[in-house]
Protein backbone atom coordinates (compact mmCIF):
# COMPACT_ATOMS: atom_id res chain seq x y z
CA UNK A 1 0.00 0.00 0.00
CA UNK A 2 1.16 3.79 -0.93
CA UNK A 3 1.04 6.49 1.45
CA UNK A 4 0.62 8.64 -1.29
CA UNK A 5 -0.24 7.91 -5.51
CA UNK A 6 -0.73 10.21 -7.95
CA UNK A 7 -1.90 9.29 -11.23
CA UNK A 8 -1.76 10.67 -14.25
CA UNK A 9 -2.43 14.17 -12.04
CA UNK A 10 -2.92 17.36 -14.79
CA UNK A 11 -3.20 21.05 -14.45
CA UNK A 12 -3.49 23.64 -16.49
CA UNK A 13 -3.56 27.38 -16.11
CA UNK A 14 -5.75 28.54 -19.54
CA UNK A 15 -3.98 26.81 -22.21
CA UNK A 16 -0.89 26.33 -20.26
CA UNK A 17 0.02 23.04 -18.52
CA UNK A 18 2.19 23.51 -15.44
CA UNK A 19 1.65 20.06 -14.51
CA UNK A 20 1.39 17.35 -17.06
CA UNK A 21 0.01 13.72 -16.77
CA UNK A 22 2.60 13.27 -13.75
CA UNK A 23 2.17 9.91 -11.68
CA UNK A 24 3.72 8.48 -8.82
CA UNK A 25 3.70 6.15 -5.97
CA UNK A 26 5.31 6.94 -2.67
CA UNK A 27 5.72 3.57 -0.09
CA UNK A 28 5.17 4.32 3.41
CA UNK A 29 7.97 5.93 5.90
CA UNK A 30 9.78 6.94 2.73
CA UNK A 31 11.75 10.36 1.59
CA UNK A 32 10.57 11.11 -1.86
CA UNK A 33 11.72 14.49 -3.28
CA UNK A 34 10.29 16.17 -6.45
CA UNK A 35 14.04 17.73 -8.20
CA UNK A 36 13.20 20.21 -10.75
CA UNK A 37 14.09 23.73 -12.04
CA UNK A 38 12.13 26.77 -11.19
CA UNK A 39 8.74 27.14 -12.92
CA UNK A 40 9.16 23.27 -13.79
CA UNK A 41 5.19 22.70 -11.75
CA UNK A 42 7.03 21.65 -8.34
CA UNK A 43 4.94 23.53 -6.39
CA UNK A 44 1.73 23.43 -8.21
CA UNK A 45 1.81 19.47 -7.59
CA UNK A 46 2.06 19.88 -3.79
CA UNK A 47 -0.53 22.30 -4.10
CA UNK A 48 -2.72 20.14 -5.61
CA UNK A 49 -1.98 17.03 -3.25
CA UNK A 50 -2.84 19.05 -0.18
CA UNK A 51 -6.13 20.23 -1.98
CA UNK A 52 -5.19 24.17 -2.30
CA UNK A 53 -5.33 23.76 -5.94
CA UNK A 54 -7.85 21.98 -7.94
CA UNK A 55 -6.36 18.98 -11.07
CA UNK A 56 -7.34 19.31 -14.53
CA UNK A 57 -7.24 15.76 -14.52
CA UNK A 58 -6.29 12.40 -13.04
CA UNK A 59 -6.57 10.85 -9.75
CA UNK A 60 -4.65 11.64 -6.34
CA UNK A 61 -4.73 9.08 -3.25
CA UNK A 62 -3.75 8.94 0.22
CA UNK A 63 -3.35 5.68 1.80
CA UNK A 64 -5.56 4.25 -1.20
CA UNK A 65 -8.69 6.59 -0.94
CA UNK A 66 -8.87 9.36 -3.65
CA UNK A 67 -8.69 12.50 -1.64
CA UNK A 68 -10.17 14.96 -4.55
CA UNK A 69 -13.63 15.58 -3.06
CA UNK A 70 -11.89 16.15 0.25
CA UNK A 71 -10.82 19.62 1.09
CA UNK A 72 -7.39 20.70 2.46
CA UNK A 73 -8.45 20.38 6.24
CA UNK A 74 -9.90 16.60 5.37
CA UNK A 75 -6.66 15.18 3.55
CA UNK A 76 -4.11 13.98 6.15
CA UNK A 77 -1.40 15.66 4.71
CA UNK A 78 0.29 18.80 6.43
CA UNK A 79 2.35 21.21 4.58
CA UNK A 80 6.11 22.96 5.72
CA UNK A 81 6.53 26.50 3.81
CA UNK A 82 10.03 27.64 3.31
CA UNK A 83 8.94 30.49 5.47
CA UNK A 84 7.60 28.70 8.18
CA UNK A 85 4.44 30.41 8.55
CA UNK A 86 5.04 30.14 12.57
CA UNK A 87 2.24 32.42 14.39
CA UNK A 88 5.34 34.83 16.03
CA UNK A 89 2.71 36.56 18.66
CA UNK A 90 2.58 32.88 20.18
CA UNK A 91 5.15 30.88 22.10
CA UNK A 92 6.51 27.35 21.19
CA UNK A 93 3.75 25.45 23.01
CA UNK A 94 0.70 27.48 21.34
CA UNK A 95 2.32 27.29 17.97
CA UNK A 96 2.53 23.22 18.18
CA UNK A 97 -0.75 23.04 20.20
CA UNK A 98 -2.77 25.32 18.07
CA UNK A 99 -3.55 22.41 15.39
CA UNK A 100 -4.51 20.22 18.30
CA UNK A 101 -7.32 22.82 19.60
CA UNK A 102 -8.85 23.15 16.37
CA UNK A 103 -8.86 19.28 15.79
CA UNK A 104 -11.00 19.63 18.99
CA UNK A 105 -8.74 17.24 21.05
CA UNK A 106 -9.06 17.48 24.60
CA UNK A 107 -7.87 19.54 26.10
CA UNK A 108 -6.10 17.83 29.28
CA UNK A 109 -4.29 15.55 26.82
CA UNK A 110 -2.46 18.71 24.76
CA UNK A 111 0.53 19.50 26.68
CA UNK A 112 1.40 15.53 26.96
CA UNK A 113 1.16 15.86 22.90
CA UNK A 114 3.06 18.64 22.54
CA UNK A 115 6.17 17.92 25.12
CA UNK A 116 6.28 14.62 23.30
CA UNK A 117 6.71 15.80 19.92
CA UNK A 118 9.22 18.14 21.11
CA UNK A 119 11.77 15.41 22.80
CA UNK A 120 11.24 13.80 19.45
CA UNK A 121 12.58 16.75 17.59
CA UNK A 122 15.46 17.36 20.02
CA UNK A 123 13.83 20.47 21.66
CA UNK A 124 12.24 19.13 25.07
CA UNK A 125 10.51 21.87 27.50
CA UNK A 126 10.74 24.86 24.89
CA UNK A 127 7.16 25.37 25.07
CA UNK A 128 7.35 28.76 26.93
CA UNK A 129 9.98 30.43 24.37
CA UNK A 130 9.12 32.93 22.08
CA UNK A 131 9.38 32.17 18.43
CA UNK A 132 11.93 35.39 18.06
CA UNK A 133 14.75 33.80 20.71
CA UNK A 134 14.97 30.41 18.11
CA UNK A 135 17.76 30.08 16.09
CA UNK A 136 16.82 29.12 12.58
CA UNK A 137 17.84 25.84 13.15
CA UNK A 138 15.24 25.50 15.65
CA UNK A 139 12.47 27.07 13.93
CA UNK A 140 12.55 24.48 11.51
CA UNK A 141 12.71 21.83 13.77
CA UNK A 142 9.23 23.41 15.37
CA UNK A 143 7.53 24.01 11.85
CA UNK A 144 8.04 20.17 11.63
CA UNK A 145 7.33 19.72 15.19
CA UNK A 146 3.97 21.68 14.63
CA UNK A 147 3.01 19.81 11.50
CA UNK A 148 3.94 16.14 13.01
CA UNK A 149 1.68 16.33 16.06
CA UNK A 150 -1.37 15.86 13.83
CA UNK A 151 0.10 12.74 12.96
CA UNK A 152 -0.22 13.75 8.91
CA UNK A 153 -0.39 10.41 6.61
CA UNK A 154 2.40 12.14 4.51
CA UNK A 155 3.92 15.63 4.95
CA UNK A 156 4.58 18.06 2.64
CA UNK A 157 7.60 20.26 2.40
CA UNK A 158 7.95 22.93 0.17
CA UNK A 159 12.34 24.32 -0.20
CA UNK A 160 11.65 24.62 3.75
CA UNK A 161 15.53 25.53 3.94
CA UNK A 162 15.22 27.87 0.80
CA UNK A 163 15.86 30.75 3.35
CA UNK A 164 19.02 29.49 5.63
CA UNK A 165 22.33 30.25 4.98
CA UNK A 166 24.80 27.81 3.34
CA UNK A 167 25.97 26.20 6.45
CA UNK A 168 23.07 25.52 8.49
CA UNK A 169 21.90 23.87 5.30
CA UNK A 170 24.39 21.43 4.87
CA UNK A 171 23.42 20.48 8.78
CA UNK A 172 19.88 20.46 8.04
CA UNK A 173 19.43 18.33 5.39
CA UNK A 174 20.87 15.71 7.40
CA UNK A 175 19.05 16.68 10.50
CA UNK A 176 15.69 16.50 8.49
CA UNK A 177 16.62 12.82 7.39
CA UNK A 178 17.08 11.86 10.95
CA UNK A 179 13.69 13.50 11.76
CA UNK A 180 11.50 11.33 8.70
CA UNK A 181 13.72 8.21 10.34
CA UNK A 182 12.27 8.95 13.60
CA UNK A 183 8.77 9.66 12.88
CA UNK A 184 8.95 7.06 9.92
CA UNK A 185 6.36 9.23 8.26
CA UNK A 186 6.08 10.00 4.67
CA UNK A 187 7.94 12.95 3.69
CA UNK A 188 7.77 14.60 0.50
CA UNK A 189 10.19 17.39 -0.12
CA UNK A 190 10.02 20.00 -3.18
CA UNK A 191 13.23 21.72 -4.54
CA UNK A 192 15.60 22.77 -7.19
CA UNK A 193 18.71 21.57 -5.40
CA UNK A 194 20.20 18.43 -6.64
CA UNK A 195 22.32 18.16 -3.69
CA UNK A 196 19.77 18.18 -0.81
CA UNK A 197 18.04 15.90 -3.23
CA UNK A 198 20.34 13.45 -3.16
CA UNK A 199 21.63 13.25 0.35
CA UNK A 200 18.08 13.15 1.76
CA UNK A 201 15.74 10.88 -0.35
CA UNK A 202 15.01 7.55 -0.65
CA UNK A 203 13.61 8.35 -4.28
CA UNK A 204 13.60 11.56 -6.50
CA UNK A 205 11.56 12.66 -9.72
CA UNK A 206 13.73 14.77 -11.71
CA UNK A 207 10.85 17.19 -13.60
CA UNK A 208 11.39 18.97 -16.37
CA UNK A 209 8.61 21.29 -17.94
CA UNK A 210 5.90 20.04 -15.77
CA UNK A 211 6.40 16.48 -16.59
CA UNK A 212 8.69 13.56 -14.35
CA UNK A 213 11.63 12.52 -17.02
CA UNK A 214 12.81 9.88 -14.26
CA UNK A 215 11.88 8.52 -11.03
CA UNK A 216 14.76 6.63 -9.08
CA UNK A 217 17.13 6.11 -6.12
CA UNK A 218 19.90 9.23 -6.15
CA UNK A 219 22.12 6.37 -7.77
CA UNK A 220 20.76 5.65 -10.46
CA UNK A 221 19.57 8.80 -11.40
CA UNK A 222 23.65 10.18 -11.17
CA UNK A 223 24.37 6.82 -12.67
CA UNK A 224 22.24 6.22 -15.37
CA UNK A 225 20.68 9.52 -15.86
CA UNK A 226 17.27 8.68 -18.87
CA UNK A 227 17.82 12.04 -20.30
CA UNK A 228 20.20 14.82 -21.15
CA UNK A 229 18.36 16.70 -18.85
CA UNK A 230 18.60 14.72 -16.07
CA UNK A 231 22.52 14.35 -16.62
CA UNK A 232 22.61 17.88 -16.29
CA UNK A 233 20.44 18.71 -13.88
CA UNK A 234 21.46 15.65 -11.48
CA UNK A 235 24.91 16.12 -10.07
CA UNK A 236 27.91 17.81 -12.16
CA UNK A 237 28.93 16.75 -15.52
CA UNK A 238 31.26 17.71 -18.36
CA UNK A 239 29.12 18.47 -21.78
CA UNK A 240 30.69 17.70 -25.05
CA UNK A 241 28.17 18.66 -28.43
CA UNK A 242 28.93 16.95 -31.11
CA UNK A 243 27.28 14.60 -33.64
CA UNK A 244 27.39 10.60 -34.18
CA UNK A 245 29.77 9.41 -36.53
CA UNK A 246 29.65 6.00 -36.13
CA UNK A 247 27.53 3.35 -34.29
CA UNK A 248 28.95 0.49 -32.63
CA UNK A 249 26.91 -1.96 -30.46
CA UNK A 250 25.76 -0.07 -27.44
CA UNK A 251 28.71 2.64 -27.87
CA UNK A 252 28.71 5.65 -30.34
CA UNK A 253 31.58 7.14 -31.69
CA UNK A 254 30.81 10.98 -31.63
CA UNK A 255 32.74 13.57 -33.37
CA UNK A 256 33.11 17.18 -31.40
CA UNK A 257 31.63 20.23 -32.42
CA UNK A 258 34.95 21.75 -32.44
CA UNK A 259 37.25 18.46 -33.80
CA UNK A 260 37.90 15.87 -32.48
CA UNK A 261 36.20 12.56 -31.27
CA UNK A 262 35.11 10.88 -28.48
CA UNK A 263 33.40 7.59 -27.41
CA UNK A 264 30.20 6.83 -25.36
CA UNK A 265 27.76 4.70 -24.46
CA UNK A 266 24.36 5.38 -26.76
CA UNK A 267 22.04 6.03 -24.16
CA UNK A 268 19.03 6.92 -26.39
CA UNK A 269 17.91 5.91 -30.27
CA UNK A 270 19.91 8.69 -31.88
CA UNK A 271 20.99 7.69 -35.06
CA UNK A 272 24.59 8.12 -37.67
CA UNK A 273 24.16 11.99 -38.82
CA UNK A 274 22.43 12.94 -35.30
CA UNK A 275 23.15 16.04 -33.07
CA UNK A 276 24.22 14.87 -29.69
CA UNK A 277 25.30 15.88 -25.64
CA UNK A 278 27.95 13.57 -24.36
CA UNK A 279 28.29 13.76 -20.10
CA UNK A 280 30.60 12.80 -18.93
CA UNK A 281 31.43 13.31 -15.17
CA UNK A 282 33.98 14.81 -13.34
CA UNK A 283 35.46 11.87 -11.90
CA UNK A 284 34.94 9.20 -14.65
CA UNK A 285 37.83 11.76 -16.38
CA UNK A 286 41.56 10.72 -15.79
CA UNK A 287 44.40 12.96 -16.50
CA UNK A 288 47.39 11.01 -18.58
CA UNK A 289 47.42 8.13 -20.42
CA UNK A 290 44.57 5.81 -20.03
CA UNK A 291 44.44 2.28 -20.94
CA UNK A 292 41.55 2.05 -22.96
CA UNK A 293 38.94 5.06 -24.07
CA UNK A 294 39.04 8.28 -25.48
CA UNK A 295 41.31 10.39 -25.14
CA UNK A 296 41.33 14.59 -25.01
CA UNK A 297 44.62 16.60 -25.69
CA UNK A 298 44.90 19.86 -23.66
CA UNK A 299 46.72 22.49 -21.49
CA UNK A 300 46.07 22.69 -17.71
CA UNK A 301 43.92 26.05 -17.24
CA UNK A 302 43.66 26.44 -13.75
CA UNK A 303 43.41 24.42 -10.41
CA UNK A 304 40.40 24.98 -8.26
CA UNK A 305 40.76 24.03 -4.69
CA UNK A 306 37.73 23.04 -2.80
CA UNK A 307 38.72 20.66 -0.65
CA UNK A 308 37.26 16.96 -1.45
CA UNK A 309 35.47 18.54 -4.37
CA UNK A 310 38.97 20.30 -5.85
CA UNK A 311 39.16 20.53 -9.77
CA UNK A 312 41.14 20.49 -12.72
CA UNK A 313 39.90 22.62 -15.63
CA UNK A 314 41.47 21.58 -18.58
CA UNK A 315 41.43 23.70 -21.61
CA UNK A 316 41.15 20.94 -24.69
CA UNK A 317 43.02 21.85 -27.92
CA UNK A 318 39.23 23.61 -29.70
CA UNK A 319 38.36 25.40 -26.75
CA UNK A 320 36.13 23.51 -24.64
CA UNK A 321 37.01 23.75 -20.82
CA UNK A 322 36.68 20.32 -19.25
CA UNK A 323 36.24 19.72 -15.25
CA UNK A 324 38.50 16.98 -14.28
CA UNK A 325 37.77 16.01 -10.20
CA UNK A 326 41.32 15.90 -8.23
CA UNK A 327 41.43 13.37 -6.18
CA UNK A 328 45.30 14.63 -5.57
CA UNK A 329 45.44 14.05 -9.95
CA UNK A 330 47.22 17.64 -9.74
CA UNK A 331 50.50 16.51 -8.14
CA UNK A 332 52.88 19.09 -9.93
CA UNK A 333 50.79 20.51 -12.28
CA UNK A 334 50.38 24.14 -12.93
CA UNK A 335 47.88 26.61 -15.38
CA UNK A 336 49.57 25.95 -19.01
CA UNK A 337 50.75 22.46 -18.21
CA UNK A 338 50.20 19.91 -21.46
CA UNK A 339 47.88 16.89 -20.46
CA UNK A 340 45.89 14.48 -21.49
CA UNK A 341 42.30 13.40 -20.13
CA UNK A 342 40.95 10.14 -20.44
CA UNK A 343 38.02 8.51 -19.81
CA UNK A 344 36.01 5.27 -20.40
CA UNK A 345 33.34 5.26 -22.57
CA UNK A 346 31.06 3.05 -20.12
CA UNK A 347 31.53 6.28 -18.30
CA UNK A 348 30.18 8.30 -20.96
CA UNK A 349 26.82 8.77 -22.12
CA UNK A 350 25.71 9.96 -25.62
CA UNK A 351 22.06 12.28 -25.64
CA UNK A 352 19.99 13.60 -27.92
CA UNK A 353 20.91 17.22 -28.27
CA UNK A 354 18.87 19.26 -25.88
CA UNK A 355 16.77 21.74 -27.90
CA UNK A 356 16.48 24.73 -25.26
P1 LIG B 1 9.51 27.54 -8.21
O1 LIG B 1 10.59 26.62 -7.75
O2 LIG B 1 10.02 28.78 -8.85
O3 LIG B 1 8.44 27.77 -7.18
P2 LIG B 1 7.87 25.51 -9.43
O4 LIG B 1 8.55 24.39 -10.09
O5 LIG B 1 7.33 25.27 -8.08
O6 LIG B 1 8.79 26.79 -9.44
P3 LIG B 1 5.17 26.28 -10.11
O7 LIG B 1 5.07 27.35 -9.07
O8 LIG B 1 4.44 25.02 -9.88
O9 LIG B 1 6.69 25.96 -10.43
O10 LIG B 1 4.72 26.90 -11.49
C1 LIG B 1 4.73 26.16 -12.70
C2 LIG B 1 4.25 27.05 -13.84
O11 LIG B 1 2.87 27.30 -13.69
C3 LIG B 1 4.95 28.39 -13.88
O12 LIG B 1 5.21 28.72 -15.24
C4 LIG B 1 3.94 29.34 -13.30
O13 LIG B 1 4.06 30.62 -13.84
C5 LIG B 1 2.62 28.69 -13.70
N1 LIG B 1 1.56 28.96 -12.71
C6 LIG B 1 1.56 28.60 -11.41
N2 LIG B 1 0.42 29.01 -10.80
C7 LIG B 1 -0.31 29.66 -11.74
C8 LIG B 1 -1.60 30.30 -11.74
N3 LIG B 1 -2.35 30.36 -10.64
N4 LIG B 1 -2.00 30.85 -12.89
C9 LIG B 1 -1.25 30.78 -14.01
N5 LIG B 1 -0.05 30.18 -14.10
C10 LIG B 1 0.43 29.62 -12.97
Amino acid sequence: MYDLSCDRVTKAFGKFVAVDEVSLDIPSGSFFSILGPSGCGKTTLMRMIAGFETPSGGDIRIKGESVLSLPPNKRNVKMVFQHLALFPMMNVGENIAYGLRCRGDAKAEIPAKVARVLERVGLPGVEEKQIGQLSGGQRQRIAIARCMVLEPDVLLLDEPLGALDLKLREHMKIELKQLQHQFETTFLYITHDQSEALVMSDRVAVMNRGRFEQIGTPRELYDDPVSGFVAGFVGDANCLAGKIAEIRGGEVRVELDGGGAVEARRADDSAVGDAVEVFVRPEAMRIGETAEGTRIAGTVDSLLFNGANSRILVKAERGQLVEVADPGQSGELTPGASVSVGFSPARARAFARRTA
